[in-house]
């Protein structure tokens, strides 16, 4: 059985992998990792979590002990500044300590740190599509570059030498999972031109589901790359079950070396 610490566990992505882990107790042990104890309550009674944040090193040496995995789900949250006024839109700001400089690079780099510390052997780190392009709009929030830093966590992941999984995920829709067809990408090239114009985006129980499955099919072992979804009733779409193919069709590094 392997043991397997999910953080950002108290998410909507987080605990959507949480619970997939635990509906196969046979294959995994899985730990959530929340800052927050209420959330950890009212989502799964606190049972199997540690209460720990990322940039307090101390709280995850002592979460990731005797881990085999790390999946990481954390990020920093933008929060609306107030209302918009009618037919504006509204801004959104980080609150302070939760900027994505100090979540999405330092928080990340802690936890791949010690994981490395723990001896963990393998990594899946959930992130975003969009990350090839400086001036994308998700970076002007806040000012907070936030897929620059996603970026630069992902290399220092790649860098460490553990066994790496990178997620980079389409917008994140609250639909139902396993019923669209997944399509798999690089170098933002799907957000850029996606196949007959369909929208760019992926059920967060579909990336759950992805994120579980890199757990267990070898061929998602040292791969990076996005991930959208063909509607739900598109007329080709056949839906993903075969993960070992999806992954097959994957590539190692954070860009893809052979056309860059
Ligand atoms: P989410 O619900 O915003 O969850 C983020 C998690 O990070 C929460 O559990 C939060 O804890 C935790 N967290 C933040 N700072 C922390 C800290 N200092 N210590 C411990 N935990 C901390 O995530 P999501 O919307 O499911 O997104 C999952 C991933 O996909 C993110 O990386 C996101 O950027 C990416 N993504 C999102 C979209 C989209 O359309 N939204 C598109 C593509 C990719 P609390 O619960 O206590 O706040």
């Amino acid at each position: 059985m392997k043991r397997v610490l999910v953080t950002g566990a108290t998410g909507k992505t987080g605990s959507l992998v949480l619970q997939k882990l635990r509906d196969e107790p046979d294959e995994f042990e899985a730990i959530g990792l929340a800052r927050s104890p209420i959330k950890a309550e009212e989502l799964f009674d606190s049972k199997g979590f540690v209460i720990g944040d990322i940039k307090d090193k101390s709280s995850l040496n002592s979460a990731i002990s005797g881990c085999e995995a790390l999946v990481i789900l954390t990020s920093a949250v933008p929060k609306m500044i107030a209302p918009p006024a009618q037919g504006q839109r509204p801004e959104f700001e980080f609150v302070p300590g939760g900027l994505p400089e100090e979540v999405d690079w330092l928080g990340q780099k802690n936890q791949i740190d010690a994981a490395k510390q723990a001896g963990v052997k393998h990594i899946v780190l959930v992130g975003s599509m969009g990350g090839t392009n400086p001036d994308h709009p998700l970076n002007r929030i806040g000012n907070g570059n936030i897929l620059i830093w996603k970026r630069k966590a992902e290399q220092y992941l790649i860098d460490s030498g553990i066994d790496y999984t990178i997620i980079r995920a389409g917008g994140l829709l609250d639909k139902q999972g396993g019923v669209r067809q997944l399509l798999v990408g690089k170098d933002d090239a799907l957000l850029n031109n996606p196949p007959d114009g369909i929208p760019t985006s992926i059920p967060r129980a579909d990336v759950a589901s992805v994120a579980v499955r890199a757990l267990t099919e070898p061929n998602a072992r040292n791969k990076a790359f996005d991930i959208i979804s063909k509607p739900e009733n598109a007329p080709d779409a056949v839906a993903t079950s075969d993960f070992a193919s999806l992954f097959e069709q994957t590539t190692a590094g954070i860009k893809d070396e052979v056309n860059s």
